[in-house]
């Protein structure tokens, strides 16, 4: 069964002149449980896709399904709802508060959380259990963005998105964290959808879809898929 489900998903942002035609008709279908990897150029029109299907913002036109539910038909209401209970985002940069630890950063969210883990399981699950303690301040950019993983793990959500989780990485660092990614996948079971421009996020994918201009362009299935370590 998929995770999500789009039809002719459009966005278009502005108006007249100055439209910016973002997605220009997206079918898409995520099965549950994969790790999908959606790849293309810088402006392509992957964030966007993103945060629709992750209840941040609307599409103009189409439809988004989550299992059964349209999320084009919900209300503001119940797409907070919905990203409370099923959603973990990890963006780019962190955006950890920086006055408070590792585990207050992530308790901050078990304390809204529906259905959450304890705190300490989510920080061991990404390898930082030794730095439960530590402000952000105090950790390398690659320990971050594992607090930020086990923040968004933490809720225990169905889907788990990345968007550009690396880019601010260097390689080796990078490839650690997709170690991680790759971890809460068969840990938790999680279904996965990491956004890149980095070709190498790909080997870790059960699924690529390579996207260009608004539009899918080739959906590749992975038989040859590499753990990143
Ligand atoms: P990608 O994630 O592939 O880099 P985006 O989804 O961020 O692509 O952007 C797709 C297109 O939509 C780009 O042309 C971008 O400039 C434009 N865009 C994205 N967000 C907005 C916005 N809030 N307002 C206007 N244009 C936007
Ligand atoms: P560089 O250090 O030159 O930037 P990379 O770090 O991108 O190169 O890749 C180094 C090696 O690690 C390559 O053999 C590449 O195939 C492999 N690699 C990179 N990313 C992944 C990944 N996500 N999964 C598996 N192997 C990877």
């Amino acid at each position: 069964s998929a995770t999500f489900r789009t039809r002719g998903l459009t966005k278009v942002y502005g108006e007249g002149a100055a439209a910016v035609h973002a997605l220009r008709g997206v079918d898409l279908e995520i099965p549950e449980g994969e790790i999908v990897v959606l790849l293309g150029p810088s402006g392509s029109g992957k964030s966007t896709l993103l945060n629709i299907v992750g209840g941040l913002d609307r599409a103009s036109d189409g439809e988004a399904w989550f299992q059964d539910q349209n999320l084009s038909e919900m209300s503001d209401r119940e797409l907070t709802l919905y990203r409370r209970d099923h959603v973990g985002f990890v963006f780019q940069f962190y955006n950890l508060m920086p006055s408070l630890t590792a585990y207050e950063n992530v308790e901050l969210v078990t304390e809204i959380a529906d259905n959450p883990m304890e705190v300490e399981r989510a920080l061991e699950l990404v390898g930082l259990g030794e730095r439960m303690n530590h402000f952000p301040a105090q950790m390398s950019g690659g320990e971050q963005q594992r607090v930020a993983i086990a923040r968004a793990i933490a809720k225990n959500p169905t889907v788990l998105f990345c968007d550009e989780p690396t880019g601010a990485l260097d390689s080796a660092t990078g490839r650690a964290v997709l170690h991680v990614i790759n971890d809460v996948n068969r840990e938790l079971g999680a279904t996965v959808m990491v956004v890149t421009h980095a070709a190498a996020t790909a080997q870790m994918a059960h699924r690529v879809i390579h996207f260009a201009d608004g539009q899918i362009r080739t959906v590749t299935e992975n038989d040859t898929r590499l753990s990143p370590d």
